[in-house]
C-alpha cells in the first residue's frame, strides 16, 4: 500500500514485491527494519535497495513473461527474485563472489528456478546469453553505461541504470530504438554504491561485517 501510494501503479509489480519476503534478504539484526522504506547493509560495504527504488526500477523496465533479462549487482538477491517472478529468465551478475553465494541460498530457498547467477563483471555483460529484452543494473555507472550493456540490448528493449554526472545520480532509462539510437529518459535522483571493474579481490570480500540469514 506504501508503495501504490508512492505512485507504483503496475499491479504485476505490486504484487511481485508482494510474494518475496525481504526479511531472509537482510541482516539478521535488522529484520525487523525489512519492511520500512529504506537501504540496508548486505555486508562487503554494499546495501539492499530501497522498496521504493526496486519498485520504481522494475515498473520502468515493463518486463512481458517471455522476457530474458540481464541484472548487474546481484547483491543480496532480492530485486533478482522480484524480477524472476515477471519474466521467463533472469540472468545475474555479482563481482562480490560470498554475495553471489548467499543470494543463490535464497533463490533454492524461495523455489525460483528461473534464475542463472554467476559471479564477474558485470560491466562487461554477458555475451554468450546475448542479446536481452530488458537489462537492470542496480550500480551505479560513471558518466555513461557501460557501452557492452547497450551492445546486449535487443532493439526494442529497454535498460534501466543509475548514472552519475556531476556528483549527482540520477536512474535514466534507455529504450533501444534501432542499433545505435536511443530514447533516453531521466526518471529521478537516487544514491547507489558504484558499478566497479573487475571480480572484487580477496581483501574486498574479507569485509565481512554482516550476519546473514542462514
Ligand atoms: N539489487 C541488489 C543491490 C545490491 S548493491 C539488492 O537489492 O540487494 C549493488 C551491487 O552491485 C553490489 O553487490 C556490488 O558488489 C555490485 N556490483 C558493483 N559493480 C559490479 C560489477 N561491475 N559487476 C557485477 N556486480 C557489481
Amino acid at each position: 500500500m506504501h508503495l501504490r501510494a508512492m505512485g507504483i501503479a503496475a499491479t504485476d509489480v505490486l504484487s511481485a514485491m508482494e510474494r518475496v519476503p525481504r526479511e531472509i534478504f537482510v541482516p539478521a539484526q535488522m529484520q525487523d527494519q525489512a519492511y520500512e522504506d529504506i537501504a540496508l547493509p548486505i555486508g562487503r560495504g554494499q546495501t539492499i535497495s530501497q522498496p521504493f527504488v526496486v519498485a520504481a526500477m522494475t515498473q520502468a523496465l515493463e518486463i512481458g513473461d517471455r522476457d530474458k533479462v540481464l541484472e548487474i549487482g546481484t547483491g543480496s538477491g532480492y530485486q533478482t527474485c522480484v524480477l524472476a517472478h515477471l519474466c521467463r529468465r533472469v540472468y545475474s551478475i555479482e563481482r562480490h563472489k560470498p554475495l553471489l553465494l548467499q543470494a543463490e541460498k535464497m533463490f533454492h530457498r524461495l523455489k525460483l528456478h528461473n534464475i542463472t547467477a554467476i559471479a564477474g563483471d558485470g560491466m562487461k555483460g554477458w555475451p554468450d546469453q546475448a542479446p536481452f529484452d530488458r537489462i537492470i543494473c542496480t550500480a551505479c555507472a560513471q558518466g555513461e553505461p557501460p557501452p557492452p550493456l547497450l551492445d546486449q540490448l535487443k532493439t526494442g528493449g529497454i535498460l534501466v541504470i543509475p548514472v552519475a554526472t556531476g556528483g549527482h545520480q540520477v536512474l535514466r532509462r534507455y529504450k533501444k530504438e534501432g542499433d545505435d539510437t536511443f530514447a533516453v529518459k531521466d526518471l529521478m535522483p537516487v544514491r547507489f554504491v558504484p558499478l566497479l571493474p573487475h571480480l572484487a579481490t580477496a581483501s574486498e570480500n574479507e569485509n565481512d561485517d554482516y550476519a546473514m540469514p542462514a
